[in-house]
Order: C-alpha cells, then structure tokens, then sequence
C-alpha cells in the first residue's frame, strides 16, 4: 500500500510530480490556504502533510492525524509547526533551508535599496503626474547605501548572504547573534556587536532571525528608540519579530528615517493599516524567496524530504532530529 500525503495547495507540478511517484496525493489544488476545518477533516487518514506556511500545525492537528510520520513545509521558517508536540508524538518535520536563502537576500537588498534612494516614491510621482521638475538639486533626496553601516541581527544563512552582498557595496558590517560566528567573522569582515550597541551605530539594520518565543518583539520601542534618526530598519524575517505599532509611531514621529518590509504582523496586512499611509515604507507582501527557480526548488526540497522519511532515510533537510530517537527512521518505512 503506497503512503498517503495531504497537500494543503497548489504547489509546483515538479513536486507534485515527485511525491506522486511514491505516495497517493490527496491534492487540494487551490492557491488560497485551506480553511482549518478542511484541514482537519483531510488529515485523518494521512502518512504525510505537505503544508506551507499559512497552514498552522498544532498539536490538534498532529492528534487528527494519528497515523501521521511526516510533516514537509515549503519554508524554512517553522513557526508554524509546533515542533516540540511534533517531536513528542515522533513525527518527522522536514523543511526548505538553503535553497532560498540568496534569493531572500536579493530582497532583502532590494527592499534597503528601495527604501534608502526612494525608488517607489519616485515610481509613484511620476505615475501620478507629479513629477513638475525635469531636475532639482534637492528633489527626491535619500540615503546613500554604499560605504554605510550595516547591522544585521541573526547571522544564519540569509543574514550572511545579505553580508556577501553588502562586501560589495563597500559597507561596514555588524552582526548580533545569539551565538558568535568566529569564522563568519573572518570570512566576511564582520564585527560581533550586542544588540542595543548595534542599533545605536547602525545606518541599515537587516533583521534575519527566525520567529521564536524569544524573538517576538525583538524589536520594539525601546530597541526603535536607539536607532538614528537617519537610521533604516528592514524586515524580511517574519512580522511578529517586530511590534508593528511601535515602528509606525517610530516612522511617523521620525525616530528612524524609513522602513522597507516584507513580513507582517498580519498577513495579508489589512488595508487600514497605518504603514500603507507613510511615504517612507517600501512594502511588498511576504515575497523573499518568490522566484520562478527558488519556488521550483523548495517544492521539490519539501517533497523530497518527505519521500525520504518513507523510505525510511534520513533526509538532510529534517528540522527535528531528535526525532530519531523517539521513532527510529526504520519503524517510519512504509516505501
Ligand atoms: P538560519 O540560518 O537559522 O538563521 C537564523 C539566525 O538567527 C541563526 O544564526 C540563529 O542562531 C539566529 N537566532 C536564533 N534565535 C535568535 C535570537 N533569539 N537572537 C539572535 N539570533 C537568533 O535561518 P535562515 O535560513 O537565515 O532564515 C531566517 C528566517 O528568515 C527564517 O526563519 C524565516 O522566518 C525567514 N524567511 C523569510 C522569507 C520571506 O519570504 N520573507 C524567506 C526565507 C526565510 P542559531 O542557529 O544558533 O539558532
């Protein structure tokens, strides 16, 4: 008898593909995310979820599902997923590290760029027919990127790949960490500063920690308050990482100069939102790792690791590896 996984939504054919090789798919092929009771009455039966990052994983789930080894998400982050319970009950957890991270960097780049020389202000002046002046000495003046100073807070892999593109640009670079990168220190020249010390000296701080109970908030008044004035705050980690009503209070009162963000507190972000007011906020709608290739990739990467659990081997993308020792891969076998 094949497997059977549950993929909550339209996923890349690739590895749609690859998981119906091995597995009878039960596929909802619908680009919104299931509504929680669709989840709940899909999952019953089911050897494996293919989920992604709107589809909340808990413990009422996971105890739907009793046959349930593996979980596969198409994201690196799983703050989804509650990995302790999932451990707990032996469930596998496999996940998309790596195969996003430059691409997530590009955006991240893209959104300091953006932000810092006013790029879709200028875009909108001139769609709106405001733009009067062939050329002014003062019109439309930003920040210069090149030569800054940039803090990156979490140097994993994206905070190091954003690192490699402001070498670059020539900038000045500090990280804080919860651990010390000695060898990213001497790889990529970057300075170990502790938190309050690197908002304080920084002209672009790029935030890449994973959302945790630990970093929910990271970034609040307090941390808002020590930036410059000058200063430019850019979030494509996960929204709750920062306290959304501190930094438009922080953007409207000029604490900092502007904001570029991927990531919201509530996604989609609502449309009375205050940051869609400010003109110095670059938004896009959680879209780091969206490239063609980068999509294909991480489909694949999430099947792939589920079809290994089955196989009963241990895949190289498993969150959870402790979870070995609660339920051995070979009890897990089923291809
Ligand atoms: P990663 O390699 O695990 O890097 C995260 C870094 O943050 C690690 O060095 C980690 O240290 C550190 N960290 C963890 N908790 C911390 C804390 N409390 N204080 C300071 N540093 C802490 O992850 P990644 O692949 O770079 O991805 C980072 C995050 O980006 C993901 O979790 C995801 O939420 C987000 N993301 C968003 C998009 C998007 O579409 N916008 C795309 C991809 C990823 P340890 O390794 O010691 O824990």
């Amino acid at each position: 008898m094949k497997p059977i996984v549950y993929v909550t939504r339209t996923i890349p054919e690739v590895a749609l593909a690859l998981l119906r090789q091995y597995c009878e798919v039960i596929y909802r092929d619908e680009v919104p995310p299931p509504s929680r009771e669709e989840i709940l009455r899909s999952v019953e039966n089911v050897d494996a979820i293919y989920c992604t990052l709107n589809e909340r994983m808990d413990k009422e789930i996971m105890d739907t599902s009793p046959r349930l080894k593996v979980i596969g998400t198409m994201s690196v982050g799983v703050d989804h997923i509650d990995v302790e319970y999932a451990t707990s009950r032996g469930i596998y957890i496999v996940y998309t590290p790596g195969v996003l991270t430059e691409t997530t960097a590009d955006l991240a780049f893209a959104l300091m760029l953006a932000t810092a020389r006013r790029v879709v202000e200028g875009d909108r002046m001139i769609r709106e027919g405001r733009w009067k002046l062939a050329w002014a000495p003062t019109m439309m003046l930003g920040y210069d990127v090149h030569g800054k100073k940039l803090g990156i807070i979490g140097l994993g892999r994206i905070g190091a790949a954003v690192a490699r593109r402001a070498k670059g640009f020539n900038m000045k670079i500090y990280y804080y960490d919860i651990m010390r990168r000695r060898e990213l220190e001497d790889e990529l020249g970057v300075e170990y500063m502790e938190l309050p010390q690197l908002l304080k000296e920084s002209d672009f701080i790029s935030i890449h920690v994973p959302l945790t109970a630990e970093t929910k908030h990271l970034i609040s008044e307090k941390e808002l308050r020590m930036m410059k004035p000058t200063a430019i705050l850019i979030n494509t980690s996960r929204g709750p990482v920062v306290d959304e009503k501190a930094l438009v209070k922080a953007l409207r009162e000029g604490w900092i100069a502007g904001a570029g963000l991927d990531v919201f507190e509530l996604e989609p972000l609502p449309a009375d939102s205050p940051l869609i007011e400010l003109p110095n906020v670059v938004l896009t709608p959680h879209i780091g790792s969206a490239s063609y290739d980068t999509r294909n990739r991480m489909a694949e990467y999430a099947a792939e690791g589920i079809i290994k659990v089955l196989k009963g081997e241990e895949p190289e993308n498993l969150y959870n590896r402790e979870v070995v020792k609660i339920r051995p891969l070979h009890s897990v076998k089923m291809i």
